[in-house]
């Protein structure tokens, strides 16, 4: 559908949700009712969607941000589509939703690219790319660098159509009970760390396992994995790994702002009328902002809490540490793109891209940080 039609079909969506509302729904799930003299507009037949997450419900930023994308459609569409969000494991396994949605078990999804590299290598590009795209130039290429229609040719042969509906920002680097002070340091390291950033550990020599969110305190804990990392100082602290692990490295050379999804299954996104598809696509946008600034506003108060009430001890990669991170990562993604021509077709408009990005930057907003440090540090 091009967007034109979206915007038009999201403008009649508004007109027959405020129809409802003129109609005096005592409850807003309510079905309208016709307007006494009023010609009568047919809203047509309700539906009630599954959504399967890849988090633990409710878990805050990610499960929330899922639960806001499914209140948001239930409002939008005047509860013609409701959404019933379930957590990592209600349904399905959190590392089987994309199978579940392809299905048709659930109608929508929401996750994480990179879990998907099994199935199509690609994917992992749409996510977080090591040395790759901050959560500013990964949605500019998305919505206006040729992203998108990528992303819906990887996502076509599983009957899925894929939208942006969550950034994290840039992450951290991650918990480890030894010091990282060169790269050798990550020799025999049994660490959590998926997608392209794990396969770089690899070839580091540790070991690098994707084990789904809820897993890894325990993990961690038991010593079945040696270090991890997951998100950022707000998720972090909501895990709790300062309990079970020293230090806290950053920055998250190995995703520097991932993109969470929402796959719909293609067939039941063509069952639904115009505006109630357009009401998905916007409500995957607003989303997606909000999920970004979420995490903004709430890692500055989490970092706080962490150097100030766990008196945790954050450390940098040294520049050696993250020059040898870079050169390998390098390596890896090439390689990546090399396995499928569509990888590597979709690695050739990324790597366009982060070439004007990075140009940007170091005038745009690279330049700003640094001449904001002169001032306040
Ligand atoms: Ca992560």
């Amino acid at each position: 559908m091009k967007r034109r039609d979206l915007v038009k079909a999201a403008g009649a969506g508004a007109l027959l949700t405020a129809a409802g509302i003129l109609a005096g729904c005592e409850k807003k799930d309510a079905a309208p009712k016709a307007i006494e003299g009023a010609p009568a507009i047919s809203l047509g037949k309700n539906f009630e969607w599954k959504m399967v997450t890849a988090w633990p419900k409710n878990f805050p930023g990610l499960g929330t941000g899922a639960n806001y994308l499914a209140q948001l459609i239930g409002e939008l569409s005047g509860g013609r589509l409701k959404v019933k969000v379930y957590g990592g494991g209600e349904l399905v396994p959190p590392l089987e939703v994309f199978d579940a949605v392809s299905k048709g078990t659930a109608q929508m999804g929401h996750a994480g690219a990179y879990y998907w590299k099994g199935k199509a290598e690609a994917a992992q590009f749409f996510s977080a790319v090591p040395f790759g795209l901050n959560a500013q130039e990964m949605i500019g290429w998305i919505r206006h660098g040729g992203g998108q229609e990528l992303w819906d040719e990887v996502y076509r042969p599983f009957g899925l159509k894929p939208f942006p509906a969550g950034n994290t920002g840039v992450q951290m680097g991650g918990w480890f009970n030894k010091e990282i002070n060169k790269v050798e340091d990550f020799k025999g390291l049994k660490m959590r760390m998926p997608g392209l950033g794990g396969e770089v550990l690899n070839k580091l020599g540790a070991t690098s396992v994707s084990l789904p969110g809820g897993e890894i305190f325990q993990s961690l804990q038991s010593g079945a994995i040696d270090a991890t990392e997951w998100v950022g100082p707000y998720n972090d602290l909501a895990f709790g790994f300062y309990k079970v692990a020293k230090y806290y490295y950053w920055p998250g050379w190995h995703e520097p702002g991932t993109v969470l999804e929402c796959f719909v299954n293609q067939k039941a996104l063509d069952e639904l009328p115009k505006d109630l598809q357009a009401i998905v696509e916007v409500s995957c946008r607003a989303a997606y902002d909000n999920m970004l600034a979420e995490y903004s506003a709430r890692n500055n108060l989490a970092l706080m809490t962490l150097i100030n009430e766990h008196k945790v001890q954050f450390k940098r990669f040294s520049d050696p540490v993250l020059r040898e991170l870079g050169r390998v990562s390098q390596i890896v993604v090439a390689e990546t793109a090399a396995r499928d021509p569509l990888s590597a077709k979709v690695y050739q408009s990324f790597d366009q891209f982060r070439k004007g990005a990075i140009s940007w930057d170091k005038i745009g907003e690279e330049g700003y940080s640094l001449a904001r440090a002169l001032t306040f540090t």
